[in-house]
């Protein structure tokens, strides 16, 4: 066996094992070698590699049943961090190793805000974390837009141009010294539902965000499919009219022009509000019950090129529109997918609404923790 292979199977056992104390919260080494199939004298020698790295420490005894204590082990404190820098606001969410939420943070500003607004409510942010608990793991990012998610660059955004061009992972690495990571806000989205959501059970499955910006994020035998140059998942800007209205990208009959939260304020009433702030005994019921199917008959569309390309066992949906209308719109795209799918594989594909809460946040934060629960390109969640 060569060194390379040596080091990579140390480095997945290593995962493995880490793996066995974030499911179960705390854990025996007897338990952790059945779990993992690795033999006993290995794990002891990974245990105390990592004892020794402060990653885990020894946790009190317990009894089994034949009443012989075993010493049981957990993670010492460390915490991640996940930032989601949307159109109208930004959101924080802090983790520790076991994934349990420790804190959420929010920020609000006006649509299209300018870069010193957007800095000024991320420095916020991160001012509030750190007051908290030093995200010593690392700090996701996510943002709409397409990314360069090497360099933290964002190379053009529809939703927040002002962050195009700017050189996020620079500006970051000057006021922290925790790792930093970048992703597309949609494929967060989808990372979230991996880690704690629906996608826990699935290896395949297919995430559509529908919110200021509409995206999908693709997992395939556990990892994001990101397309070339890492700009899969632009659902958004499919054409759903050949000579429909124009979209912010520039093209006409986008998706996003129809379905995205802007587009469904401006259909319930034209206030410029965010959905979460619409008191629904206030919006006309007659409108809206139109937009409510309008919005799921479009959403349709776009659903069923994925459905007809890809047949995905699940699809699952979230964002702002989907928690604005919640059921009766999964009710309105199912019943318009019929006319749109081929039968034979609407019939494997089940639809269902997100079970999490500030995924995007959620998501961006599982990418330091994939740093130390993952080999990237072998061994995933
Ligand atoms: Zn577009």
């Amino acid at each position: 066996m060569g060194l390379k292979n040596h080091t990579l199977i140390k480095r997945i056992n290593r995962a493995k094992i880490l793996n066995s104390i974030r499911r179960n919260g705390s854990v025996a080494r007897a338990q952790i070698a059945d779990q993992t199939g690795l033999d006993r004298k290995s794990v002891t020698n990974f245990v105390n590699a990592l004892i020794e790295d402060e990653l885990v420490k020894e946790s009190g005894k317990q009894e089994n049943v034949a009443g012989r204590p075993f010493t049981m082990l957990n993670f010492k404190p460390h915490y991640a961090a996940g930032i989601y820098i949307a159109p109208r606001h930004a959101q924080a969410t802090l983790l520790d190793l076991h994934g349990n939420i420790i804190a959420t943070f929010e920020e609000e500003y006006s649509f299209y805000p300018e870069l010193p607004v957007l800095l000024t409510s991320l420095k916020q942010l991160l001012r509030q974390l750190v007051a908290i608990q030093q995200p010593d793991l690392g700090i996701g990012i996510c943002m709409p837009g397409f990314l360069d998610v090497t360099n933290g660059i964002i190379i053009d955004s529809v939703n927040i141009p002002a962050l195009k061009g700017f050189p996020f992972r620079d500006f970051l690495m000057d006021i922290v010294d925790f790792p930093v990571f970048f992703e597309e806000e949609s494929r967060a989205v989808a990372l979230a539902e991996k880690w704690f959501g629906v996608g826990q059970i699935y290896d395949d499955f297919v995430v559509v965000e529908v919110s200021e910006g509409i995206g999908a994020g693709f997992v395939n035998d556990r990892r994001l499919f990101k397309g070339a140059g890492q700009y899969a998942g632009e659902i958004g800007h499919l054409t759903i009219e050949t000579n429909g209205i124009r979209c912010r990208c520039g093209n006409k009959g986008c998706l996003e022009a129809y379905a995205s939260e802007r587009a469904v304020v401006e259909q319930l009433g034209g206030f410029s509000a965010r959905l979460c702030d619409l008191e629904r005994d206030k919006i006309n019921a007659d409108q809206y019950f139109l937009t409510m199917n309008e919005t799921g008959a479009k959403l349709a569309v776009g659903l069923a090129a994925i459905i007809n390309i890809l047949c995905p066992r699940i699809i699952i949906i979230s964002g702002s529109v989907v928690d604005f209308f919640q059921s009766p719109l999964l009710d309105s795209i199912k019943r318009n997918l019929v006319a749109r799918c081929l039968k034979s594989s609407l019939d494997q594909t089940q639809i269902m609404i997100s079970e999490l809460n500030g995924n995007n946040a959620l998501g961006a934060a599982t990418l330091p923790l994939s740093a130390v629960f993952e080999v990237p390109g072998y061994y995933y969640v």
